[in-house]
């Protein structure tokens, strides 16, 4: 299996050789060259498989490069209920992502039960293990210099501490985080994880990212790396958990409808890759908030993104996104993977421009692919949090009540549908007792999170504070 990029400029690669990086040298993104397919028959025999059974009959696929017994140890060590171990009372935490009925027809999919309480967890905490294989074989070692305003920052954390031949930097807007967050990062102690305050906002830590590794020289000699989301592992591992929802509702081998909270278009393009490796998916709903520029493409064929400036902050935050960056993979499989036509869209969107595949004629080959999607307002998340605790005693974060409402929109008589809970309701504590008036219920190992000591480090807004900052660590 060699993976391609979207832009048809650089030379496939395996899996293990493009692990590591981020984009295609020539600005695209990987995509493996086929998609493995599975038939009625191959689901049938998943039914009976444990999380990480089904992890490694599916994600095996895509790796050649591997010994298999390795990976299947991999995953083994990484899918178990130890580390999702927050599964609410009436689940079983070694389903990984185990299903919540919440009505007839209706189903919530909790991938939120890792370390961080976001689903980002199931991907992360694969890629950690992943890295630390692959780096000890080339005896290699690296820096992830990364930026967060919280869960992915976090999640990379969690999944990346005590790992042999990595460390983690990183930055984050100095006290602009909410007190759980910041909690849940600077508390890690680990010797190979630098929390790094700057003094200033999220785009100013990400300018610095991208400062730091414009210099090659720098990049070169401090061995800087990332695990930002178009990263394919973390797409890779997120297939499994459909196959997985899919297994646990449909019966009789009928369609399925999924809901997914959309930001950068990882987890929602892990369901499109599903779909067409073959499980029965009938609907592929994206939910946005506020920060609704997909809604808008997928209702009318134009792709718009805006700047930080008209990117609204939401109480969904983690989907507070206006340029979604796995986007190009679903339009290269779009418009069948013609990367001469890719590289013509992606130029307007990298000027800052836009398109429109309506003009192209184009547009209507969405429906084919299952995409549809809707848009909510805080208001409306507030009233979708509450009902569900009225009705279902069942309560749901923010993003997870962008799911809910456009779940409802998007329902077919007969159809399952399964919204994907994208993170625990307590990290959004706020949103909740104003829906509810009371606070959700915190996991007891969490319960003094706030009071732990905290490791961090206060630099200015300055690209050079931070680089002398890692080359006096490493
Ligand atoms: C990251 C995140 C999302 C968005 O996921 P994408 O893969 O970027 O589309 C949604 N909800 C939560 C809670 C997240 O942390």
């Amino acid at each position: 299996m060699k993976y391609i990029s979207t832009r048809g400029q650089s030379k496939p690669l395996s899996f293990s050789e493009i692990l590591l990086g981020g984009l295609a040298p020539d600005g695209g993104l990987y995509l493996p060259e086929t998609y493995p397919k599975f038939s009625q028959q191959d689901l049938n025999s998943m039914q009976s498989m444990t999380y990480p059974e089904l992890a490694f009959h599916i994600i095996s696929n895509f790796i050649d490069d591997i010994p298999k017994n390795d990976l299947k140890a991999i995953i083994n060590k990484t899918y178990t209920k130890e580390v999702y171990a927050f599964s609410r009372s009436q689940q079983k935490a070694e389903d990984i992502t185990p299903i919540l009925k919440v009505k007839d027809n209706f189903y919530i999919l909790s991938l939120s039960n890792g370390p961080t309480l976001a689903f980002k967890d199931i991907a992360m905490q694969l890629l950690g293990n992943l890295f630390e294989y692959v780096l000890t074989k080339e005896k290699a070692e690296i820096n992830i210099l990364g930026a967060t305003s919280g869960d992915t920052g976090s999640a990379a954390e969690y999944a990346m501490r005590g790992k042999k031949g990595i460390n983690v930097f990183m930055l984050s807007p100095y006290q602009k985080m909410s007190r759980f967050q910041s909690a849940q990062m600077f508390s890690i102690q680990d010797p190979n994880i630098f929390n790094i305050s700057i003094k200033g906002v999220f785009d100013d830590c990400q300018d610095i990212v991208k400062a730091v590794s414009n210099d090659l020289d720098f990049k070169r000699d401090f061995k800087i790396g990332a695990v930002n989301s178009i990263n394919w592992g973390r797409i890779l591992a997120q297939i499994v958990y459909y196959f997985k929802g899919y297994l646990a509702v449909a019966k009789n081998n009928e369609e399925v409808s999924f809901t997914v909270p959309t930001g950068n278009f990882g987890n929602i393009c892990a369901g499109h890759i599903a779909r067409m490796m073959g499980l029965p998916i009938k609907r592929l709903v994206v939910a946005t908030n506020e920060n609704n520029v997909l809604d808008e493409f997928f209702k009318t064929g134009m792709y718009k993104p805006r700047d930080s400036k008209n990117t609204f902050h939401t109480s969904s935050p983690s989907m507070d996104i206006s340029k979604a960056s796995n986007f190009e993979r679903f339009i290269f499989d779009l418009i069948g993977r013609d990367s001469k036509k890719l590289n013509e869209l992606w130029k307007s969107i990298d000027q800052g421009g836009n398109f429109d595949l309506n003009q192209e004629g184009i547009f209507e080959k969405i429906q084919a692919f299952g995409f549809t999607s809707s848009s909510s307002t805080h208001e409306e998340r507030i009233r979708y949090i509450k009902e569900t605790y009225d009705l279902y005693k069942i309560i749901i974060d923010t993003h997870t009540a962008d799911g809910f409402k456009a779940a409802y929109e998007h329902t077919d008589d007969n159809v399952p549908m399964i919204v994907l809970e994208t993170a625990l309701p307590t990290k959004f504590e706020d949103s909740i007792v104003e829906a509810i008036g009371q606070k959700p219920e915190r996991p007891e190992s969490l319960q003094h999170l706030e009071g732990l000591p905290q490791k961090f480090e206060v630099l200015d807004n300055q690209v050079d504070q931070v680089k002398t900052f890692i080359r006096q660590q490493v």
